[in-house]
């Protein structure tokens, strides 16, 4: 069985203690390869390689950088096939998907913050006669990166790439469920050259390892994105240590349709913001709000369309939804579709678990589901389910789809479905979320802020922000006259 190793001060090695954790393929729900269940010994050997590689590396000129980046990302695209078939297997998403996007996603990580590094400046504030101020943007030292399951190369490289475009040397850690394509990337960065202890990959748990890099004094900030109770144990164990802190956590975003929406346009891309990654991406539309006067037609054809999608291998072309990441993970979404019907909700599709014959027996699959009539209060519409389940329901006015939308505690993301243009914007400007998306979904600029209000984090993503997160401004402040 493969064994997965720890890449530190550029070298693939098992971790100190010689323990081990199975690693399951969700699909069939077995064990095929096993990584190191790392503790603070290997964090404490990461954070040596990275601080001794921070010196040479956060001087390294800015062209031998984006060089390096840029290397890494054409390394990704030209083994796009093979990441996407490890992402797909480790994950149980469809392989489609992680070929068409994940994957490419990530190697446009590294490109983007490759050619941002070149571009990034800092500022400069004359005093007429007397002095002039300029900002040196330097970066922080070892800085800790940890990420999710969802998307798992995506994530990592999205928090990796602006850390080390800016100078930062990096101990990452991917999520222990699916740590597959963090270990060939770190085959990647071997390959590509890159300097020894200038990325550190440990694998583990996160209450070991994880927590371990947050403790660490060394690391200075910490970039977290992953489910808000985590974020905030991760903010109370750094608060107290002064570490700068970008948290990206939970999401329970409203999807809001109003009746003069483009009725096909909105119908089938409410279809992937419902569905896609089985409702694991944290910008899923879990909440759909559809006006009154479109309810019952807007009902019949997204159950119709949700009955029709194809559960299946995540291998096979045809396959729109794969398999749910892990037992317990499937275990908790199936636990919220019979809360949702305690609570009074009814299932219009699916509801249960999809159990296949041979090879697949054992894999771990959920019909995607619909479920209509519950209060706007109740658990289901208000806790984060993560998983293929959408609750449905009718409002009259914009100002009743608002309060709607704003009501529960999270704040990522939102989409609004109209073809009034003035009232897209009144609504984009109230709406309580760091991304509003009018008449799509999923559209990403690497260059806009990324990121959630309320328990949804605390920071920004995406373009110069990461890069402005990475770095510590210092005021030099010359007088001349
Ligand atoms: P978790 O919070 O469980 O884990 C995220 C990462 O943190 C994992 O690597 C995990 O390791 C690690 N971790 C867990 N506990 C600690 C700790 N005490 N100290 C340090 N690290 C720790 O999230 P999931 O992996 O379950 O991901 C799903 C969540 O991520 C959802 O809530 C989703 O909304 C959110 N998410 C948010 C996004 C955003 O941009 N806002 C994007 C994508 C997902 P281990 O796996 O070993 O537990």
């Amino acid at each position: 069985m493969i064994k997965l190793q720890n890449y530190i001060n550029g070298e693939l090695i098992s971790p100190v203690n010689d323990n081990w954790l199975d690693n399951y393929e969700p699909a069939r729900g077995k064990v095929y390869s096993q990584i190191p269940d790392s503790d603070a010994d290997d964090i404490a050997l990461a954070v040596e390689a990275a601080k001794a590689a921070f010196p040479s590396w956060s001087k390294t000129s800015i062209d031998e950088r984006h060089d390096c980046l840029m290397r890494i990302a054409s390394l990704i695209e030209e083994k796009l096939d093979m990441l996407a078939a490890a992402e797909s297997r480790d994950n149980g998403k469809p392989l489609k998907l992680a070929t068409r996007v994940d994957i490419p996603r990530a190697a446009s990580n590294f490109r983007f913050y490759a050619t941002a590094a070149m571009q990034f400046s800092s500022e400069a504030h004359p005093m007429p006669g007397m002095a002039i101020n300029y900002t040196l943007r330097q970066p922080l030292g070892v800085v800790g990166c940890i990420s999710p399951w969802n998307l798992p190369l995506y994530l990592f490289s999205w928090k990796i790439a602006p850390a080390l475009a800016t100078g930062n040397t990096v101990v990452a850690k991917p999520s222990e469920i699916t740590p597959m394509t963090a270990y060939l990337l770190s085959e990647i960065c071997i390959e590509a050259g890159l300097p020894k202890g200038v990325l550190n990959i440990v694998h583990g748990l996160g209450h070991k390892a994880g927590a371990a890099i947050v403790d660490d004094p060394a690391v200075t900030a910490i970039s977290f994105t992953g489910g808000t109770k985590t974020g905030a144990a991760i903010a109370a164990q750094a608060a107290p240590k002064f570490k700068k802190l970008s948290l990206e956590l939970g999401g329970k975003n409203p999807n809001i349709i109003f009746a003069d929406c483009d009725f096909n346009k909105m119908i089938s891309t409410t279809m992937h913001s419902s569905f896609a990654n089985q409702g694991q991406i944290c910008l899923c539309g879990s909440r759909i709000y559809v006006q009154r006067s479109i309810y019952d037609q807007f009902k019949e054809e997204f159950v119709k369309r949700t009955k029709a999608l194809t559960v299946g291998d995540p291998a096979d072309p045809e396959t729109k939804l794969g398999a749910i990441v892990s037992e317990p993970h499937m275990e908790k979404i199936l636990s919220y579709v019979a809360l949702a019907q305690e609570e009074g909700g009814t299932v219009l599709a699916g509801g249960h678990r999809v159990q296949f014959d041979g090879d697949l027996a054992d894999g771990w699959y959920v019909e995607p589901t619909i479920i209509d009539g519950l209060a706007p209060g109740c658990r289901t519409n208000q806790e984060e389910i993560f998983g293929p389940v959408v609750t449905i329901t009718p409002f009259d006015t914009e100002e009743e789809a608002l309060e709607l939308a704003n009501g529960t505690q999270y704040g990522l993301s939102c989409t609004i479905w109209t073809e009034d243009l003035t009232r897209a914007h009144r609504m984009a400007e109230n709406i309580h979320a760091g991304i509003v998306w009018i008449n799509c979904w999923l559209l990403r600029d690497l260059r806009t802020p990324f990121g959630g209000t309320k328990q949804s984090g605390v920071g920004r993503e995406g373009g110069f922000e990461a890069m402005r997160f990475f770095t510590e401004p210092k005021n030099v402040c010359i007088k001349y006259g």
